[in-house]
């Protein structure tokens, strides 16, 4: 990598993640590139990476939000999304999510069941409003992705199938407290083959067809997320060839397509950084103890992801010296690691690894397990580095169970 991580580290210490927002861009606008000559809404899928400034950034070149709970809407509200370009999906929504997204007069919310969309009447009802709304469509559709990120079949939780969508729209066009604008699938994440995504664009398609024809006119179609991208040495989706295949799919039709990136801008824009502790060895097998964690980045332990692993070179190393190594962080659990079996050259005490492809479902998946302080998070962006948020502190961690019952417990008195 291209960046002085030495300087960095010593500015902002380890762990650390990096993110590169000329990266981040680029990619924006390669997609946005590719839906040229189409109505398009790139709504980037907040919950990849949800720092203020990473949103803030693609807010800035015209990027909306993929949100799936209410603090995700009100994170791109304050990163300054037009709220015009907002949507909010998720399988469960509380009445006062779905109330204050209501308020807050976003594009849409996405509904994945009857008994969501019923809430949502009535509580657009009591506030005197109509609900602009789509119905997440499960196509049941086999992605071929990872069981975990697989969302578009009937046996996962997502979406409703295609009949009962048709049915939730005569519904809605009929109530005077929603207005059903949109149709929306996402059929899973890390997504390589275009076939899955093409069959299922058909689907959805022949259903807005379908609605046509009985006087219900769909103005949005949301093909949801999932391109996937390189970790290792995957064949990846091109952006154009993904166009072409929802253009021809809506062929005929007056639509708006919307699409809800998360991995493919972010994944490769972010470097986790972390410090070696020591090296140990068990009976022959060569183990380097690094200062972050699975509490970090914690896709590896959670996937079994490939992320790859580098050494920051203090010279050559003969590739002799190299062997086989886990990485591993600190935390009481066999399953805290980063790689297995990676080639690494001899590591001294405060030697940086660099961790690929840390910049989607990175930082926003971590957690304070084992009272570990989240990570500090910087941007680079125009060859200058800039804080986008500070290392959590003990105070910060222990903060909220000091403050909670006054007459009872710790206090904050009590330090
Ligand atoms: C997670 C998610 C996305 C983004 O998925 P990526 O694989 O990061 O592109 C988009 N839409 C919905 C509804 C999601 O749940």
């Amino acid at each position: 990598m291209n960046i002085n991580l030495n300087s960095l580290v010593q500015k902002y210490d380890t762990p650390l993640y990096l993110y590169d927002f000329d990266y981040i861009e680029a990619r924006y606008a390669e997609l946005k590139e590719a839906f040229e000559g189409h109505k398009s809404l790139i709504s980037y899928a907040v919950k990849a990476n949800s720092n203020l400034s990473v949103i803030r950034h693609l807010a800035s070149k015209g990027a909306g939000a993929d949100c799936v709970s209410i603090g995700e809407v009100k994170r791109a509200l304050r990163a300054g999304v037009a709220k015009y370009k907002i949507i909010f999906s998720g399988v469960g929504k509380r009445d006062e999510e779905i109330k204050e997204a209501l308020e807050s007069d976003i594009l849409m919310l996405n509904l994945e069941s009857e008994a969501e969309m019923k809430r949502v009447e009535l509580v657009a009802k009591e506030l005197g409003k109509e609900a602009r709304i789509s119905i997440r469509v499960n196509p049941n559709i086999d992605p071929k992705t990872h069981p975990y990120i697989s969302t578009g079949l009937h046996e996962n939780k997502f979406g409703v199938e295609i009949n009962m969508a048709k049915r939730m729209y005569i519904y809605a066009k009929k109530s005077d407290y929603l207005d059903p604008i949109g149709i929306h699938f996402h059929i899973g994440s890390q997504l390589t083959e275009l076939n899955p995504i093409k069959e299922s664009c058909e689907i959805v398609a022949d259903l807005v067809r379908n609605l046509k024809a009985i006087g219900i006119e769909i103005k949005f179609f949301d093909v949801g997320g999932g391109l996937g991208v390189v970790y290792r040495d995957e064949i990846t989706i091109d952006p154009r060839a993904y166009a072409s295949v929802i253009f021809a799919a809506v062929k005929g039709l007056d639509l708006t397509i919307i699409c809800e990136p998360g991995r493919y801008m972010l994944t490769n824009s972010g470097y986790f950084i972390t410090k070696v502790l020591y090296e140990k060895i068990n009976d022959g097998k060569r183990f380097v103890i690094v200062d972050g964690a699975m509490n970090d980045l914690i896709r590896p332990s959670l996937y079994d992801a490939y992320h790859k692993i580098e050494a920051i070179s203090k010279g050559s190393i003969d590739s002799s010296e190299y062997t086989e190594a886990d990485v591993v962080g600190p935390i009481c659990e066999s399953g805290d690691f980063f790689g297995k079996d990676i080639s690494l050259p001899p590591l001294e005490h405060n030697d940086l690894l660099v961790i690929y492809s840390a910049g989607a479902y990175g930082f926003t998946m971590s957690s304070n397990y084992n009272t570990r302080g989240r990570s500090a998070e910087v941007a680079l962006f125009n060859g200058a580095d800039h804080c986008i948020r500070k290392r959590e502190s003990f105070e910060d961690q222990i903060e909220l169970e000091l403050s909670c019952d006054s007459s009872w417990q710790m206090t904050k008195n009590d330090i």
